[in-house]
């Protein structure tokens, strides 16, 4: 591994996804300061946003600005309520990842589906995207993208003719379809969210693809 990757690296691992109560054994003092707040999206973009989100069919529910204090906040966000596809767990998202997550299920979830398995998906199911945590709990430590509803984890896909698979078993599994199927969903989605963890990222990503909008550029 470059040198160069170490110091993103370290913060990834600190700014991941980790639902409270899981690997606590696993993890590292953190130094950092508390997150500040997403960058503030301008009227502009998000009307703009919003109207690419109509655009692309997607029925939502416009959310009003929310600070929920220990530096969490839901601001520009959205709920998604019908997409083309059932997606289980979604909360509030900031508009630019709702778009960048709705894109994803149509034009990869579902095309790599019918390419992979000859048969679209019935639905796919997610950790959700608000949750404030601190990352590793601690006061000082660093906030979480989901902090900022601007993350999602997706951990299953089922397919229309119910076969399910979850992206803790099907990673590293024996079906050769559901791992070429994941990988490609993974793969895809490092160009279209800013940061994406997978189970190649580390153990805390082993059941779920975490999708954020955050200006990282990191994909594993
Ligand atoms: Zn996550």
């Amino acid at each position: 591994m470059p040198m160069r990757i170490w110091p993103i690296l370290s913060l990834l691992v600190l700014a991941g996804c980790i639902p409270a109560g899981r690997g606590s054994e696993r993890r590292a003092p953190v130094r950092r300061p508390v997150a500040q707040a997403a960058s503030t999206l301008s009227d502009a973009a998000l009307r703009q946003c919003q109207a690419d989100l109509r655009r692309a069919g997607v029925s939502f529910q416009a959310l009003p600005d929310r600070s929920f204090g220990g530096g969490c906040d839901a601001t520009a966000a959205v709920k998604l309520v019908a997409i083309g596809t059932p997606v289980t767990n979604l909360g509030a998202m900031r508009c630019p990842l709702a778009l960048a997550f709705s894109r994803w299920v149509a034009q990869v979830a579902q095309v790599e589906a019918e390419r992979t398995f000859g048969q679209p998906l019935r639905r796919i199911e997610s950790f959700g995207t608000y949750a404030c945590r601190p990352v590793n709990g601690q006061a000082g430590g660093r906030l979480s993208e989901h902090g900022h509803a601007n993350a999602v984890d997706i951990a299953a896909f089922v397919l229309a003719d119910g076969t399910r698979f979850t992206v803790k078993d099907g990673w590293g599994g024996v079906d050769d379809r559901v791992r070429r199927y994941l990988r490609a969903v993974h793969d895809a989605g490092c160009r279209r969210f800013g940061v994406v963890l997978g189970p190649d990222a580390n153990a805390y990503h082993r059941d779920h693809f975490h999708f954020d909008m955050a200006s990282g550029g990191y994909c594993r």
